[in-house]
């Protein structure tokens, strides 16, 4: 860091400062939602086919820039390429997604005495959006593409440490067509823009995605006017493998679904639990897996695990780790780079067990039958997404059915879809974002009585 309103961004697998990003303080802020503000009553009004047309003009923008949006995150994230490809793909075809929402937002006829009732489905106003630096640009655009669509003018802040891809998501959009103002991103800190947007009473709706901390502050500031919020927070979740499953695919793909994105994702299955009788058979198959995993360079197209986001983010990793099972490799010289790294035995108070770490490091432990799977799986205060690997149908329902998460999925370890809602249970969200319905945290519902009576 330079001075107070620049910003030095580097790239976590040289440590070189790649570009340096002014940073808006609360004057540029509060200019900034008046824009929207303005831009609201005119965007709000543009007729649904034209707000569609606009939006699948900004999602072809986005096609077009995908290998450019993915070095920008390779660069300044440490994302595999691979990573950024799917991550630029998935921000376009969220757009696209929503781009045919406007011509569907119904509302609803009800049946009522003495005249007609109607909903309609009111867009809010200005739209804060705060995202983190795990997934710039799929957090953003699960944001900023149903608000827009909705009619919402849009104010976004990227997290500190990897500003570019929002940056150039905004010039895309103004190349697209969409008016000024209508999606404006403003890099710079937390505690200042972020927080601008709860106080600020023309922000109408704040979205947050970050750590649960900070979650739980916007909302206690979102409560002061009333202000809705949706919240994305952290995860721990669980890896569920039963005797009966095909144990060679579960162990084969366990790295992945822990340390892609060098396991800071919060869907990251952190906690690994493994049916009593085929725990030795399961570390065995583990072993060479989790050795197999090849980290390095992110712009390698064989990469499979880049470095760490920041150097004080890898300290507060390593701090979880006293002694390993095993691990894999990593890079010797500059970057932030960590071995994925496996503990086991561990205990379950131990905080390797109970907190985020956010890193790649995955905790193994045992359980007997699908009772004792479930109260491990559930003690804990997140419950963002999961997965189960059984044979048996019946006991895949169950427990999925018995895990408090928002995002499970059976015999593989998906968690995202642009078409399917995704949130967190308990202490790692509130509200859905993604799928069918995520309109409806992006819009009012008035309700308008119109009497036939002479
Ligand atoms: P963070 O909470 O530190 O920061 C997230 C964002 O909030 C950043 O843009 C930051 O500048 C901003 N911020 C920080 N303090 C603020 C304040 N006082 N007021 C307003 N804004 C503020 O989180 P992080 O370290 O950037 O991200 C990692 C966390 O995000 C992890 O806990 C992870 O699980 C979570 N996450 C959740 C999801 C999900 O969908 N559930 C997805 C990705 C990441």
């Amino acid at each position: 860091m330079t001075d107070p309103d620049r910003y030095e961004v580097v790239n976590p697998a040289t440590e070189e400062v790649i570009t340096t990003v002014d940073l808006a303080g609360l004057a540029e802020t509060d200019a900034a939602i008046a824009r929207a503000r303005a831009a609201f009553e005119s965007w709000r009004r543009v007729a649904p086919a034209d707000r569609a047309r606009l939006l699948r003009a900004f999602a072809a923008a986005v096609d077009a820039d995908r290998e450019h949006l993915a070095a920008l995150e390779v660069a300044n994230a440490g994302h595999t390429v691979g990573n950024a490809r799917w991550e630029a793909g998935n921000a376009r075809d969220v757009i696209e997604y929503y781009a045919a929402a406007p011509e569907r937002l119904f509302g609803r006829q009800i049946p009522v005495a003495g005249g007609i009732d109607v909903t309609f489905q009111e867009p809010l106003g200005v739209v804060g959006i705060i995202v983190p630096w795990n997934f710039p640009m799929p957090i953003a655009a699960w944001g900023f593409a149903p608000a827009l669509a909705a009619g919402n003018t849009v104010v976004l802040k990227p997290a500190e440490l990897t500003p570019l891809t929002a940056l150039r998501l905004a010039e895309l959009a103004l190349q697209a067509g969409l008016p000024e103002g209508v999606l404006q991103v403003l890099p710079g800190r937390g505690p200042v823009v972020g927080q601008r947007f709860v106080t600020h009473p023309d922000v109408r709706k704040v979205v947050f995605t970050g750590s649960t901390r900070v979650g739980k502050e916007i909302m206690a500031g979102c409560a002061a006017q009333v202000k809705p919020v949706t919240l994305e927070l952290g995860g721990k979740s669980a890896n569920i493998v039963f005797a009966d499953a095909d144990l060679a695919k579960a162990a084969a793909t366990a790295p992945y679904a822990v340390f892609d994105n060098a396991g800071q994702d919060c869907c990251a299955r952190s906690r690994i639990l493994v049916e009593e009788s085929v725990f030795e058979d399961f570390m065995a198959l583990l072993e060479p897996a989790v050795r197999g995993v090849r980290v390095g360079d992110p712009a390698d197209e064989k990469t499979e695990m880049g470095p760490l986001i920041s150097a004080a983010h890898r300290e507060r990793v390593a701090s979880y780790v006293t002694e390993a099972a095993f691990r894999g490799s990593a890079p010797e010289g500059p970057g932030f780079w960590y071995p994925p790294t496996v503990l086991a035995p561990v205990r379950h108070d131990d905080r390797a067990f109970t907190e985020e770490i956010f890193g790649p490091v995955v905790a193994v432990v045992p359980f007997r039958g699908e009772e004792d799977a479930l109260r491990i799986a559930n003690a804990t205060d997140y419950g963002l997404s999961g997965s189960i690997w059984t044979r048996d149908v019946g006991r895949a329902l169950r427990v999925a059915r018995g895990v408090e998460a928002g995002n499970l999925s059976v015999n593989s370890h998906s968690s995202v879809r642009y078409s399917t809602p995704f949130g967190g249970f308990k202490q790692s969200g509130l509200g859905r974002e993604l799928g069918p319905d995520a309109l409806s945290a992006f819009t009012e519902t008035k309700n308008v009585f119109i009497s036939t009576e002479e």
